[in-house]
């Protein structure tokens, strides 16, 4: 069977390399000139299996509300006069209810949890690097109040038989020991020591060298332009570089997946939630993060990369617009520099945006579509990385009539209706 997958990004490319695997013909379409260089390009780099878990749960509207006069916020909302972004809010707060927090979570865990183990065989099949290591996210707590209400981040990893650990600030210090030179900054935090690291965007570019050398057929510089119906199924997909045809495609597309798929008269709600990343070289390995630190005052995330901190944050709901904001640089910089002082040469930090692919309800979009021959594979928001394994073996599976391993009928567009 030839498969058409549409984006080369960790999405794209993972699915990619499990249909090559099952023995398919496979050609991947991208306008950038490589693989992983729109948001999988410089995320945080969490494999965040434990921590999976919807932005919209109960509590947050009134946490997001306060974020939005907080310096540093974590939240920032440019209001457009476009549809999409009210509808896409007012969904995101209707699945902010216990009840759908609870369906949501056990989705993306799920799927988080398929990821992992996928992840761990890809690993030792090919011996792949990406700067990866396995020694768990600490969630740091500057104030008490922080600490006292992580019971219910406890209680819920717990129940999803997450291993995690609350730990003093001695007990910091052992995980992370550079924290010893800024012991005053914090009082605590919350591990899970199961979660893993790595850089997404070498990941994605060597997963497609491996694919190459399966067979799989890169169509980079290649704009996607409309997706064409003949006959009640997909004909083929209109590109910069003509008609491209196969017999089943599977759209990868993240954050522009709803523009390709809006004509065909498919309407998911992917919004675009744009983050920002620095990247700096170590300068002390000592006083680097060991792992990752999430910041939980100002919901950042801090990377050992190899010999790179990589911090991450900021949920911008501003439509499709990668403006570069300086202040959110400030915000990253403000937070790396307060816990690791001498961790890093920031003069020289690397800026960037990207768009999270985000769902309302947190939950990935994997299955088929009112056309026999389209699947998507789309709608990973904050998670993408950490999914991207398990999304792309269960898609290849769903593409070409396998049983999958997991649970999927959820995971569907269908779930909208
Ligand atoms: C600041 C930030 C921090 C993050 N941190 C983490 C983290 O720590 N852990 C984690 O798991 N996730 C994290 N994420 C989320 C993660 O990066 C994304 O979910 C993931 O990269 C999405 O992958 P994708 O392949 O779906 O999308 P993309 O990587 O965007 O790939 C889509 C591809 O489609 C191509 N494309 C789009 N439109 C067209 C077209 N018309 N024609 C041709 N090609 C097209 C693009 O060029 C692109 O290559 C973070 C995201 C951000 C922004």
């Amino acid at each position: 069977m030839k498969v058409l997958v549409l984006g080369a990004g960790v999405v794209g490319v993972t699915s990619a390399w499990y249909l090559a695997r099952a023995g398919h013909e496979v050609e991947v379409v991208d306008r950038q000139p490589g693989a992983g260089l729109e948001t999988s390009f410089a995320n945080a780099g969490q494999l965040s299996f434990g921590y999976s878990s919807p932005w919209a749960g109960p509590g947050i509207p009134l946490k997001a509300l306060k974020w939005m006069f907080m310096q540093h916020s974590p939240l920032v909302i440019r209001p457009r006069l476009d549809p999409a972004q009210w509808s896409w809010l007012l969904q995101m707060l209707k699945n902010c209810t216990e009840s759908a927090y609870q369906t949501n979570k056990s989705r993306m865990v799920r799927v988080s949890d398929y990821s992992r183990t996928a992840l761990a065989d890809l690993r030792e099949e090919t011996g792949i690097g990406y700067d990866g290591l396995q020694r768990g996210t600490l969630q740091l707590f500057r104030t008490q109040y922080q600490m006292d209400h992580s019971a219910d981040d406890v209680r819920i990893l717990t129940q999803s038989g997450v291993p995690c650990a609350l730990l003093d600030r001695e007990a910091c210090v052992a995980v992370e020991p550079a924290l010893a030179r800024v012991k005053d900054k914090f009082v605590g935090g919350l591990h899970t020591p199961e979660d893993e690291t790595g850089d997404a965007h070498i990941f994605t570019q060597r997963l497609a060298a491996l694919c190459a050398e399966k067979g799989v057929k890169f169509r980079y510089n290649t704009a996607i332009k409309r997706i064409l119906v003949e006959g009640g199924d997909i004909a083929g997909v209109e590109t910069s570089a003509g008609v491209l045809k196969a017999d089943r495609y599977l759209m990868a597309l993240g954050s522009f997946s709803p523009k390709l798929l809006a004509p065909l008269g498919l309407k998911i709600p992917v919004y675009p939630v744009k983050g920002y990343s620095i990247t700096v070289p170590i300068a002390d390995a000592a006083a680097a993060p060991a792992s990752t630190v999430m910041d939980e005052t100002y919901k950042i995330a801090i990377t050992r990369l190899g010999d790179r901190i990589r911090v991450g944050g900021t949920a911008e709901i501003a439509g499709y617009d990668n403006t570069l904001h300086e202040e959110r640089k400030k915000t990253l910089l403000h937070s790396v520099q307060d816990l690791y002082p001498q961790g890093g040469q920031y003069e020289q930090a690397k800026f960037w945006t990207g768009m999270r692919p985000m769902t309302p309800d947190g939950t990935p979009i994997i299955g088929p579509t009112k056309y026999s021959r389209l699947f998507l594979n789309t709608g990973h928001g904050t998670l993408g990385w950490t999914m991207s394994c398990g999304s792309g073996k269960l898609a290849a599976d769903l593409v070409t009539g396998q049983r999958p391993n997991i649970e999927y009928a959820d995971l569907a567009m269908a779930r909208y209706a």
